[in-house]
Formats: structure tokens, sequence, C-alpha cells
């Protein structure tokens, strides 16, 4: 029907109008005061109604999935980039905002999968999360620091890798599902690995002890010709 759209987002903004006050009014009843404890609920991400909030002296807390601009997580147990520098990101990423230097090896001039650079420009990044979507070694993420305006763009808003990388460990304090996720596939694989690893020697022990049963006398190796 023409103008549902419109109606039905009057009636939205006319929830949260009614939700306001009623909110205030438990609060009333309640026998209860504008305290911080009270400010942390109402202005959470789960608080009903209009309010305001006093930005920057007030910061709501973003939702896990929250992204903004993507950063390069660091392995803090091996020590290393978890990028390899293979590039997907950078096919992947609409604007073609990710520039990325692979590292040769001196000796060799054979690539080596870290980047030597890692390049992102803030001020054309969407914040679409294609890239985190689709690395294959979870090195990328999206961050949640939103707090990065600038009167200088392209001293600052053009990340480089030290800018961009972060320690895992930031990673699971801000994307905790994410990041048991990833421990939950680590030990997955590690059981896959350690099956073959398995599989593997009990193949190479029966073949090595059909061959000692084969090379005793009266077994079954064939005299040579
Ligand atoms: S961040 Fe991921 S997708 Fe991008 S180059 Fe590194 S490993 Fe490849
Ligand atoms: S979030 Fe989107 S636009 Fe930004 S770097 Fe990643 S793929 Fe590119």
């Amino acid at each position: 029907m023409y103008g549902s759209g419109i109606i039905k987002g009057m009636g939205v903004t006319l929830k949260h109008f009614v939700e306001t006050y009623v909110e205030d009014l438990k609060l009333v009843f309640k026998g209860g005061r504008y305290n911080d404890k009270y400010m942390a609920e109402r202005q959470g991400p789960k608080a009903r109604g209009i309010f305001t909030v006093q930005y920057p002296e007030e910061k709501l807390p973003v939702p896990e999935n929250f992204r903004y601009i993507p950063f390069l997580v660091f392995d803090t147990q091996k020590n290393e980039d978890k990028c390899t520098s293979c590039g997907i990101c950078a096919k992947v990423c609409p604007p073609q905002c990710i520039w990325i230097v692979r590292t040769n090896d001196p000796k060799t001039n054979r690539p080596v999968p870290q980047p030597a650079q890692f390049t992102i420009d803030a001020t054309i990044c969407m914040s679409c999360g294609l890239c985190a979507e689709f690395c294959p070694f979870d090195a990328i993420k999206m961050d949640h620091d939103y707090e990065l305006s600038t009167f200088e763009r392209f001293t600052t808003l053009v990340f480089d890798k030290a800018r961009l990388t972060k320690p895992d460990t930031y990673h699971a304090a801000i994307h905790p599902t994410d990041w048991a996720r990833e421990l939950q596939d680590a030990a997955e694989a590690a059981r896959k690995d350690a099956e073959k690893a398995a599989a593997a020697a009990a193949k190479k022990a029966a073949a090595a002890a059909k061959a000692a049963e084969a090379a005793k006398p009266g077994g079954e190796a064939k005299p040579a010709a």
C-alpha cells in the first residue's frame, strides 16, 4: 500500500516516544533515582525509548558485531602476524582500499607468507566487513574503535601495518563469540591432524611388519633372478 512505509516508520517513532515516559515512570514508581546505575541501563544497547547521550563524556557500549575499520590480528602465542599476505581481502574489497606488499626472502628472492606492508585507507573503507568475512586465516577483523576524527587526512587516516596490527587478546576481548569459534575450529583441526598422523603411522608400521615378515626365510620374498 502506498505510504505504508511512512506509517510504519512513524509507528516506530511513536513507540519510542511512549516508551521513554513509561521507562521514566517505572523509575518514579520504584522510588528510584537518576544515578549512574540507572543511566548505564537506560543508555545501554538494549535501552528502550528516546534518550540523549552526552557524547563524548558518555558513550554507548557497542554490540559485539559492530564494525568500523579493520585491524590485523597478531598471534601472541606464535609471536607472528596471522596474515599470510595472500591478497584475498584486497581482491574482495569493494572500494579497493587495501594495499599489500609481500615479504621476499632476500637470499632466494622467493615470496614469504608475511606482509612487508599492509595499508588501508580509512577514508575510503566503507566498513562492509567483506575483508574479514573472506580472510581464510582469521587474520583481519573489524574494529570497534570509531573515534578517528582528525583534521589531517593523509597523515593520519592512511593506516600502515603498525597502526593496523593489534594482538589477538584484543580480538578475544571485543569478539568473544568469534574467538571461541576460532579456538573450537583450531582444536578440531588439531584433532583431525592427530588422527591423520596416527593413521599414517599405523599404515607405515603395518607395511614395515609386512616387509619384515616377507624377508624371513620361507617368507613371501621372491628369490632374486
Ligand atoms: S588479511 Fe587475510 S585475506 Fe588479507 S592478505 Fe592477510 S591472510 Fe590474506
Ligand atoms: S571493511 Fe570493506 S571497504 Fe573496508 S577494507 Fe574491508 S572490504 Fe574494504
